[in-house]
């Protein structure tokens, strides 16, 4: 008999899991909480890592379709100081493809195919052990019970108390999101400054970084060390851990407070740098969460748990990678298990190979997001060196 699957969350992690899984004949049923798949923006790029995001590409047979999407130009960058000099330019080397760019919704897309998920079913909780198997309660007032559930339900995971009781804590460093749109066309000044892929500037304890996205869409990322209470936040999805868009509809006016807010905090900055803050819209409060880093738990039989949910680290450009590598590696576990001890044991084996990769990712994430937003700005500078180098 096939084991019963559910995976919760259509993210990046839920979302390659399903479809790897459909790739071995696999049923799965995936549920989400947004009521359509269209029910907010998805966020900003993603760069794919070749032996990460791209090999999870790989195992669902996606990895062409990705390459026909993807921008490898997007993998340009430059540094600039805080008056505009440039310090440095990596301009797209044509042979490279270790980490082209996908928008977030474009990779969405292709991972949700014809996939068949349950939209509107949040869940609110997942209790393992009951003689049926793991059963799972949604916020609809329904139930229903699985063999397994993968807990794929990002930052704020309401799977997670199943098997740890563990909660993400602030970093004390807080992201301002602004986008620009038609930036070619708009601001043709701003777009050579952002080239086809990113530009960035870092000063003390702050830093703007602007990212291309695909028909001239622009994402401003502004961040700063601030207390949590910096800005009151009532916009927001307080659960979205990812830069995926808020469902609350747009605020003009908190979107106004915010931009002065921070134009103020990024006084004295080069004019350009200060254009891109200047000319973005809809403006989002991000304070920055966190799990521990190497958080585990003791193994719980039927229940586990994939990305965000698993591991949320800071934003330095692995978080997706994993969260789709662990979907991909997960699914093809499963789908050789034959019966309910076979099943536990590779998931048991594919937790420990997640929590030993995540922590070194985790670690690096951490001391990364110290040398970006750090009193010494020649600190983030260093960093992109170092990873460039290596
Ligand atoms: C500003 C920013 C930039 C980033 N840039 C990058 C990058 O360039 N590269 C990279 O690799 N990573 C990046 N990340 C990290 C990346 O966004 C996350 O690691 C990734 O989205 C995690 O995927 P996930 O599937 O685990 O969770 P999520 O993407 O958070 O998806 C979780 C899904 O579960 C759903 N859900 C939540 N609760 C429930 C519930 N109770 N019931 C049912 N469904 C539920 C949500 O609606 C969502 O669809 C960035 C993060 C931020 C904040």
């Amino acid at each position: 008999m096939r084991q019963r699957i559910a995976v919760i969350g259509a993210g990046p992690a839920g979302l390659t899991f399903a479809r790897v899984l459909h790739r071995h004949d696999h049923p799965v049923t995936v549920f989400e909480r947004d009521p359509a798949p269209d029910a907010r923006p998805q966020g900003g790029t993603l760069d794919l890592h070749r032996n990460l995001g791209q090999l999870a590409m790989s195992k669902a047979g996606l990895l062409e379709e990705f390459q026909a999407l993807s921008r490898p130009e997007g993998q340009a960058m430059r540094i600039l100081d805080t008056d505009g000099t440039v310090l440095r330019d990596w301009p797209h080397n044509p042979d490279d493809d270790a980490n082209p760019e996908i928008d977030r919704g474009r990779l969405r897309d292709l991972l949700l195919g014809s996939l068949d998920v349950q939209w509107g079913r949040g869940v609110t909780e997942v209790v393992p052990g009951t003689p049926d198997g793991v059963l799972v309660r949604f916020a609809d007032g329904r139930q229903e019970t699985f063999d397994l559930v993968a807990g794929a339900d990002g930052a704020w995971s309401r799977v997670r108390p199943a098997v740890s009781s563990v909660t993400p804590h602030y970093t004390g460093v807080t992201t301002v999101e602004t986008s620009i749109d038609d930036v070619d066309v708009r601001h043709p000044g701003l777009a050579r400054l952002i080239g086809d892929g990113s530009v960035a500037v870092y000063g003390v304890n702050r830093g703007v970084v602007a990212q291309r996205n695909s028909g001239g869409h622009v994402k401003v990322y502004a961040q700063f060390r601030a207390p949590l209470d910096w800005h009151a936040n009532p916009d927001a999805n307080p659960d979205a851990g990812s830069d995926a868009g808020s469902d609350a509809g747009p605020d003009q006016a908190g979107a106004e407070t915010l931009r002065s807010r921070v134009l103020a905090l990024f006084d004295g900055w080069s004019a350009p740098v200060l254009d891109l803050l200047r000319h973005g819209t809809a403006f989002v409060h991000r304070p920055l969460y966190v799990l521990p880093v190497g958080h585990t738990w003791a193994h719980v039989r039927g229940v586990t748990l994939l990305g965000d949910a698993a591991h949320l680290m800071p934003p330095l450009g692995v978080g997706a990678n994993l969260a789709m590598l662990e979907g991909a590696e997960l699914a093809e576990a499963v789908a050789t298990a034959s019966g309910h001890d076979d099943l536990d044991r590779v998931v048991r084996a594919f937790e420990e190979q997640m929590w030993a990769r995540a922590g070194r990712w985790a670690k690096f994430a951490t001391a990364g997001l110290e040398r970006l937003v750090s009193p010494d700005p020649a600190d983030a500078i260093a960093l992109f060196d170092e990873v460039n180098a290596s």
